[in-house]
């Protein structure tokens, strides 16, 4: 069993808000320099940029970090999901599903901002034509089950944060709902987890949401797993076969 420091929340270049720093090798480099185990690359509602990243990291030899495959999904509801996947065909069959069901549209750059698919060398390939911004018509359970039916695990975005996320939006997190853990954001501390709970007994973890290179580190969690890997870490998130979350970190505290 080994300590693995794990952020599984952030954004590339693909994600309209993100700046153009978050370039594939770039995005790597500074994880491996974090030392990072684990990273989930979760751009809003796209996984295009995934292959490019563990293409980056399966350069920088020792160290690197493994690269989970990852959406960050609006929900009907507007609020904010993470579906983690180890299998990128998984991520694609869901990136499918999601753009079927994205409001329809075409991203304008000027408002919005840019929507880079890079290649491992940070170059530009294309443009996603998408409103990847935009919501789809996906309840959030309706989201949960499909995550789940693709061997993802699906985690509640910034519950302490009022805009987009299921707090926010619907003022608590449904009980019914088979999430395998829930977010805060790099501004909550640890201890504030109980009040966005509800009384529900789920497991909490914290990411940087990083939209920039000098965001990444500014949280994170450390996991006591065997190995680098989503099945690991959903049994750290399970609390199963001595697995665990040892701690919420935070840059500075
Ligand atoms: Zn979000
Ligand atoms: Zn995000």
């Amino acid at each position: 069993m080994s300590l693995v420091k794990a952020d599984l929340h952030m954004h590339s270049c693909l994600s309209p808000c993100a700046g153009l720093d978050m370039t594939p090798s770039a995005m790597v480099e500074r994880a491996r320099d974090l030392g990072l185990g684990l990273m989930a690359l979760t751009d809003h509602n796209s996984a295009e940029n995934v292959a490019a990243l563990r293409q980056a990291a399966g350069r920088l030899g020792p160290g690197a970090p493994v690269v989970l495959a990852g959406l960050e999904v609006t929900t009907a509801e507007e609020a904010h999901l993470l579906a983690l996947f180890e299998d990128l065909r998984a991520a694609l069959t869901m990136q499918a599903m999601v753009y079927s069901h994205l409001q329809p549209g075409v991203n304008d750059p000027e408002v919005f901002g840019y929507q880079i698919i890079a290649n491992a060398d940070d170059e530009v390939e294309e443009f996603n034509p998408r409103l990847l911004i935009g919501a789809t018509d996906l309840p959030v359970n309706n989201l949960v089950r499909r995550i789940h039916g693709l061997g993802g695990l699906a985690v509640a975005c910034h519950v302490d944060r009022p805009a987009y996320s299921l707090v926010g939006q619907l003022g608590m997190i449904p009980p019914d709902l088979a999430l395998d853990a829930v977010e805060l954001s790099w501004l909550a501390g640890p201890a504030t987890a109980g009040q966005y709970l509800g009384g529900l007994n789920l497991p909490v973890v914290s990411s940087s949401d990083a939209h920039g290179l000098d965001d990444m580190g500014r949280a994170w969690t450390e996991y006591e797993i065997e190995a680098p890997t989503l099945a690991e870490l959903g049994l750290a998130l399970a609390g199963q076969e001595g697995r665990g979350i040892v701690a919420i970190q935070r840059r500075g505290a």
